[in-house]
């Protein structure tokens, strides 16, 4: 089975690859460099309809089937997954543009998730008290839904569906995903190796489009629940569409991450590693540092010069490039042109509004790669809370380095902030560090770590605006959204 060689890319609905009728179609191309590598159908709510029509009935075998059993294509998933590694590291990185070791990171996360389910025989256990009262006990059993959608962004195409889909499989429910349409290409392939690893007909859906069937999706009576990942606005509507339609959901936003400079730190280290988090994948991280704080004039003088010096260093270009394969740190491009044209309009509007613009990164061109879409390293320096630069959400290659008199100002700004997916201390202190840890307003808290992404066995997601929900993904916090928790309390009186 080949699907991936189809153009448009097909749906995966019951176990079968099949063409969607009469669609219309979006190119999906090589942000890096314009090449086009095929099209992707934008499938109308018919399509989701035959999806979750099917998904409800597979439900009605699959949430019985025993939980080990339902293991067991998950170990041989995350074989393959690891077997076709370069691969897939190689579509990813064709069609999103983010630099091959950053897409091998992305499919060793995914493939984590994989494992840390494949334990969900201990996983969804529940909890009981033998005595409650009087020969009265008390138990909790965790049982599977129904059907869930998953919906997920561009900037990592393999391990954001991989937060939700071990997790909802193995504790029992069928699954519909309607992945990212700009970069369709990655899941679909994936989606093949989902089918070698056994899944019974009907337990996994892929259809591909965009928010049409998306939304319908989160309208669909028979949709259980939703798993959201994307930019604020649309996990708000997200939030809201699902109370509307009696679903549970978890919807994952937008962020902007705050990496704190204490005096202490010590700067080198501080700098190659804030490097990477806010220009490694073009800053299209929802946990890329996109603002440094400095604490102290001294700190904040330091800082600029070297990360500046530094970023003016950082390789811009095609990172399929053989000639970039021993470069550190390659800033492929962003997304698409439209992606590139609203950063550059956020740089010009930061510079209308009198910030200090020490590298600009706007109109960038890269020797040869005239169809891809650069932007190159972005720096403004001075900039003051509440600015459009510090509330906006960028998603590109671009810094702001701040000044703070304290460590309270910095954490006063980080809460202040609508957004509260990560932030970071550089300290030595265990003080300074502790009362980060315990006050800045950010779920995702790091302490010498410019990236706090967490292992695929703890949870992941933000605060605030950065999330519409009250449980995060991945882990343990996964087992508890895709299962249903029933509280018994029983009693049995002697036998006449
Ligand atoms: P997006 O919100 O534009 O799209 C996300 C998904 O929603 C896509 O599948 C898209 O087809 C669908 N969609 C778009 N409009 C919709 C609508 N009106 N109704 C229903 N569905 C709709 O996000 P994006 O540009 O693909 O991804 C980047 C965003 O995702 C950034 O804001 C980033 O911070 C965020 N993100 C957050 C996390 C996190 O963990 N918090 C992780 C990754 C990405």
């Amino acid at each position: 089975m080949t699907a991936t060689l189809h153009t448009p890319l097909q749906n995966y609905i019951g176990g079968q690859w099949l063409q969607v009728p009469a669609a219309d179609t979006l190119a999906v191309t090589n942000p890096a460099t314009g090449e086009l590598l095929t099209h992707v159908p934008l499938s109308s709510p018919t399509e989701i309809d035959k999806a979750v029509d099917a998904a409800r009935n597979a439900y009605k075998i699959w949430g019985l089937t025993p939980v080990a059993t339902r293991c067991r294509p998950l170990f041989r998933l995350a074989t393959l997954l690891r077997e076709h590694g370069d691969e897939l590291a190689r579509t990813l990185t064709r069609e999103m543009g983010k630099s091959l070791p950053d897409a091998g990171a992305e499919l060793k996360r995914a493939t984590e998730n994989v494992e840390v389910a494949c334990g969900m025989p201990s996983l969804i256990q529940g909890e009981n008290v033998i005595g409650c009262a009087d020969g009265i006990d008390g138990e909790v059993i965790r049982l599977p839904i129904g059907v869930f959608g998953i919906i997920t962004p561009f900037n990592f195409p393999l391990m954001v569906p991989f937060w939700f889909l071990p997790y909802a499989v193995a504790a029992g429910n069928t699954v519909v995903l309607k992945c990212s349409e700009q970069v369709p290409m990655t899941m679909n392939r994936v989606m093949e190796l989902i089918e070698q690893a056994g899944f019974p007909d009907g337990v996994v859906y892929l259809v591909h489009g965009d928010k049409i069937a998306a939304q319908a999706l989160l309208e669909h009576n028979d949709v259980d629940g939703i798993s959201f990942v994307g930019s604020s606005t649309i996990a708000r509507h997200v939030a809201k569409t699902c109370a509307d339609h009696g679903k549970r959901y978890q919807a994952l936003g937008s962020a902007k991450n705050y990496l704190v400079v204490m005096p202490d730190a010590p700067r080198e280290k501080v700098v190659a590693n804030m490097l990477t988090s806010s220009l490694g994948c073009a800053g299209q991280r929802c946990m890329a540092a996109s603002v440094i704080a400095c604490v102290g004039d001294e700190t904040y003088d330091e800082i600029v010069e070297r990360f500046v010096t530094a970023a003016k260093k950082a390789v811009v270009g095609d990172p399929l490039d053989p000639a970039l394969a021993n470069e550190g740190l390659v800033i492929g491009p962003v997304i698409s042109a439209a992606a590139k044209q609203r950063i550059e309009q956020l740089i010009d509007q930061g510079v209308a509004e009198g910030e200090k613009l020490l590298v600009d990164g706007r109109n960038h061109q890269v020797q040869g790669k005239s169809g891809g879409h650069y932007v190159g390293p972005t720096i403004f320096v001075d900039v003051k809370p509440g600015s459009t630069l510090e509330q906006t959400e960028i998603f590109g290659p671009v810094v702001i380095i701040m000044k703070f008199d304290s460590l309270d100002d910095a954490i006063a700004a980080i809460n202040n902030h609508p957004f509260g997916n990560g932030a970071s201390i550089y300290t030595q202190s265990g003080h300074h560090a502790r009362r980060f840890k315990l006050e800045a307003q950010a779920g995702m808290i790091g302490i010498n770590v410019g990236i706090p992404a967490p292992v695929a066995y703890l949870p992941f997601g933000g605060m605030k605006k950065s999330i519409y929900a009250d449980i995060k993904a991945q882990g343990r916090a996964g087992v508890n959204f895709f299962t249903e928790s029933k509280i018994v309390t029983q009693r049995y009186w002697p036998s006449l």
